[in-house]
């Protein structure tokens, strides 16, 4: 009897525990990497907000990387990346020692998770490898040797090898974006159309263009200063094992507080499902009740989603 109700009062203690506990320690958070530190736009705000993002879903367990600054010692800078599920590009400087840059390549190669965001896709134009993982980039010299334009005619692909420079973009806007593939993880019931906050809208991108999958594009009005066509915005990318997310959305504001790409619900809810795909090849967030419609856009302030 005695025996028995000590074995009860253990496994009460137990159940208690387990109760106890915040739910999100029961699942194992992902491991997700930022690399920042140079860039030509505001990366002390933008890989601030990238983690507030994240950390704020609960889902992920988030380091950042910053590398030394332009002109710096890049031995110094060794991530390992092994460590992480995914690894998020908030970078556009200096190329990273040969040893660093073949760790990276090692890692996409082995079926690891990458993000490439905003102006990441400027980066390394002179890196072979690098614009293979990123599909497509802009600016830094890029030409017709990087690879052909790519955009969308009715609806189809095309490739696009006449000359000319890679990457512009017109005057900052809100915008339509357009799905081009319902049925992905990462696009799974969301609306078709939505319009995506005052931000840039990429254009005359140009690369190996092996896309995997386009998941959005975005008309780049010529009256507004862009190139007239539909383009490639958010996709994944095709490159053995690796799971990579290509998102050119973004563009950073002076603070956090002013900050209008990085704080529309649509692109937090593309960052946060992105990522979740790259590092794990599933989703498993809900749509959130603020993303944005086809009629209007829809800021979070604190980078936080509304609770389902
Ligand atoms: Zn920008």
């Amino acid at each position: 009897m005695q025996k028995f109700s000590k074995f009860l009062l253990v496994a009460i203690f137990l159940c208690a525990q387990l109760i106890s506990f915040p739910a999100s320690a029961h699942n194992k958070r992902i491991k997700a990497l930022i690399i920042s530190g140079q860039n030509n736009h505001n990366w002390r705000v933008s890989h601030r907000a990238l983690k507030l993002i994240l950390d704020q879903s609960d889902l992920f367990e988030v380091d950042i990387l910053l590398t030394p600054g332009r002109g710096g010692d890049m031995q110094q800078f060794n991530p390992d990346f092994e460590q992480y599920d995914v690894v998020l590009l908030d970078y556009n400087g200096d190329r990273w020692s040969a040893s660093t840059e073949q760790a990276f390549v090692e890692y996409a190669r082995k079926g690891g998770g990458i993000v490439v965001y905003h102006a990441a896709n400027n980066a390394f134009a002179q890196w072979e490898e690098f614009n293979k993982i990123i599909a497509l980039g802009g600016w830094e010299g890029r030409n017709e040797k990087s690879g052909p334009y790519y955009y969308l005619v009715n609806g189809v692909g095309v490739l696009d090898t006449s000359e000319g420079t890679g990457g512009s973009h017109g005057a900052q806007r809100e915008f339509p974006m357009n799905c081009r593939k319902k049925k992905h993880p990462i696009t799974k019931g969301l609306p078709d159309g939505w319009i995506h906050a005052r931000d840039e809208l990429y254009d005359r991108m140009r690369g190996p263009a092996n896309i995997k999958h386009l998941l959005y594009s975005g008309y780049a009005d010529a009256s507004k200063g862009g190139s007239g066509r539909e383009e490639p915005l958010v996709f994944t990318v095709d490159y053995g094992k690796a799971r990579i997310f290509h998102i050119m959305l973004g563009h950073c504001g002076e603070s956090l507080d002013n900050n209008p790409a990085m704080q529309c619900a649509g692109f937090q809810t593309l960052i946060l499902r992105g990522a979740e795909w790259a590092a794990t090849g599933k989703v498993k967030q809900p749509v959130p009740t603020d993303f944005p419609t086809s009629e209007s856009a829809s800021l979070r302030r604190s980078y936080k989603a509304p609770q389902n």
